[in-house]
């Protein structure tokens, strides 16, 4: 038999991955609500904190806005639109030059980077040229 814990954790995996877009806790919440009306947000919180102990999705902290949760455990980088508040992958190759600048000069040993572009994204753009 599967434990209840084991399905509670693949609903919330599942959402991540069909959300894509860097939901929120709440966006994930709301999202699995609608399959299973009885799972309380305190479950979808744990699980999700659970996944990403376990490596499986990555909390994005945006400064100024609630964590995302991202799909893509990689190092990469992200844009956010300051109009609609959609983040953006942006599949960068790393930068050399910035990882040598914090190891060599600030001898930091690097564990991961968390860059954030802030702009407007394409369709606002388009919006706004309307
Ligand atoms: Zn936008
Ligand atoms: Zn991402």
């Amino acid at each position: 038999m599967i434990k209840r814990n084991t399905v509670q954790r693949a609903l919330v995996l599942e959402a991540v991955l069909r959300l894509r877009s860097h939901p929120t806790a709440d966006e994930i919440y709301a999202e699995i609500s609608k399959i299973c009306p009885s799972i309380s947000r305190a479950t979808v919180y744990r699980n999700l904190q659970q996944l990403c102990e376990q490596g499986e999705i990555r909390r994005r902290e945006i400064p100024g806005s609630p964590d995302r949760f991202d799909h893509l455990t990689n190092d990469h980088c992200h844009a956010r639109c300051t109009l609609c508040g959609k983040v953006t992958d942006i599949e960068v190759e790393k930068v050399p030059d910035m990882e040598a600048l914090v190891k060599d000069d600030h001898g930091f040993a690097i564990s991961g980077m968390n860059l954030i572009f802030d702009g407007i994204c394409p369709e606002c753009r388009r919006k706004r040229n309307d």
